[in-house]
């Protein structure tokens, strides 16, 4: 069983108790209490390396059926394609599907927790009952949040203002949230389950009006909820920040509203300055890192050991399907511990340790989950995940945290435990059957299939100006180079606080 604070190159062989869905004991006491008391059913872990339940900090799952859709493509023009605004209302049954379909793989790689910041158009009470029921089924645990923006397109990229009429006329223009507010305000106030917890998801900074910021600041702070947004994704809002905020800075604009601390979680920080990561390590506020996304939509590598030194919390995530394609933490741990050795001194080990930590410890925290996911301890809920080690990639057994790292993709999983629940055992779902899943996601494809060629030749017709924009903001010269590995950071340490 491997616990990152025992031996984690050759993990010892220990019982794990669950009780109510907790891990009530482990080691000599699990196992003294199993031969004590009669009737307690066991899983046979025999040749299987126990970890965690992974969790995947940052998730959106409304656009699961457009994965493989897309190339590389800048992430403001992306949006065009994947947002769900893009498309005609979708049926409860498509929105419960596409749930399913994201939340199985979810599981199916070994994550037992996820963050959804999902996008619900309308906004339709159904469709938020769609998404819950979705996950009940599925027997994931989420921490889910509804995305929220009001401001116009034009105001939140910069150079988009400058396009000609005809294109600024089709982008989305201001909208009032005030429903959606409501129904964030309902659902919150009805509270979650023991599966279920309620967060807030203001989109980012640069797409939500200073009074939207505000409500959002002042709900978290009453209901002690966890705020996650987008922050410095793109090398576009770093230059926004420089153009339309007074001090030059996002980070300084959600600090005007006391949004910087512990409850603030942000996904990305790729374009961010030295100063800000050290601002935001102080506050205790969070990252989440999607580094597979961060390359597919051309943003560059998160300044992660920064981040690290500056004391933030990192955790892991893999983003949308449109634009990773997989919800797949194992890429996301190994391109991060990667990342990792390039940014630190050449001969600084520990990347697999952080990579795991951010996968598992860290990303508990991220998502407001602190001492109830990411380690198989006892009082923590019982999300464990069997890793087959007869797999090849596991032979010889030199270290599990670095083969799981580095080696593992995800055809080692082959039993998820959620709160104590058996949900995926031998690599298949127990509630899903793999043939109906496909079949079912196949006719959902076929009901969107027209309309996905509609966005594509609507924005074929505005790439030409939209990719102007986006080499203009390229051009800008800013003082930091995220576009390199090395996160434009000095190597060891050099710049950061401690
Ligand atoms: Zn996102």
């Amino acid at each position: 069983m491997l616990d990152l604070a025992g031996d984690v190159d050759q993990p010892p062989v220990a019982d794990v108790l669950i009780e109510n869905g907790r891990i009530a004991a482990v080691g000599a006491a699990a196992a003294e209490r199993s031969v004590r008391e009669a009737g307690i059913k066991r899983i046979d872990a025999t040749g299987k390396l126990v970890i965690p339940g992974l969790v995947n900090a940052h998730y959106h799952s409304h656009d699961v059926l457009l994965r493989g859709c897309y190339e590389q493509i800048p992430m403001d023009i992306w949006g065009f394609y994947s947002f769900p605004a893009n498309y005609s209302r979708r049926s409860k049954e498509d929105i419960r599907l596409r749930t399913v379909l994201g939340a199985v793989e979810c599981l199916s790689n070994g994550i037992t927790t996820l963050q959804d910041m999902v996008t619900i158009v309308g906004p339709d009470r159904e469709h938020v009952d769609a998404v819950r029921e979705a996950y009940e089924a599925c027997g994931a645990r989420v921490v889910l949040g509804l995305q929220i923006s009001d401001r116009a397109a034009v105001d939140a990229v910069p150079f988009w203002r400058d396009m000609p009429d005809d294109v600024v006329s089709q982008l989305p223009g201001a909208a009032d949230p005030s429903k959606l507010q409501a129904l964030i305000e309902d659902l919150v106030e009805e509270g979650g389950t023991e599966r279920l917890n309620w967060a807030l998801a203001p989109s980012a900074p640069q797409r939500c009006s200073d009074e939207l910021l505000a409500w959002v600041a002042g709900l978290s702070e009453r209901r002690q909820l966890q705020v996650f947004t987008h922050l410095y994704e793109a090398r576009s809002q770093a230059v926004l920040a420089r153009l339309a905020y007074p001090e030059g800075s996002l980070l300084a604009h959600l600090d005007r509203f006391d949004l910087i601390g512990p409850r603030l979680t942000i996904a990305h920080g790729v374009w961010i300055a030295p100063d800000e990561i050290d601002r935001f390590g102080a506050a205790g506020a969070s990252l989440v890192c999607n580094p597979m996304s961060n390359m597919k939509l051309l943003n560059g590598f998160a300044p992660v050991v920064h981040y690290g030194r500056a004391g933030a919390t990192m955790g892991l995530g893999c983003d949308n399907c449109s634009c990773s394609d997989a919800q797949n933490l194992f890429q996301s741990m190994k391109m991060f511990a990667l990342m990792w050795g390039f940014q630190t001194a050449a001969g600084e080990g520990d990347a697999a340790r952080e990579a795991f930590r951010a996968a598992t410890l860290g990303g508990a925290k991220a998502i407001g989950l602190e001492g109830e996911v990411g380690a198989i301890r006892p009082g923590y809920r019982a999300d464990i995940v069997l890793l087959d080690l007869d797999m090849p990639s596991y032979r010889p057994l030199n270290s599990a945290i670095r083969q799981i790292v580095y080696g593992e993709t995800g055809t080692g999983v082959h039993t998820v435990i959620v709160g104590g629940d058996i949900v995926v055992e031998d690599r298949r779902h127990v509630a899903f059957a793999n043939e109906q899943l496909k079949a079912e996601a196949e006719a959902a494809l076929g009901r969107l299939k027209d309309e996905i060629a509609g966005v594509n030749e609507r924005n074929e017709r505005m790439l030409p100006q939209l990719l102007d924009a986006y080499e203009k903001a390229n051009r800008y010269p800013l003082p930091l180079d995220r576009f390199s590995v090395r996160g434009g950071e000095p190597s060891s340490g050099k710049g950061s606080r401690s």
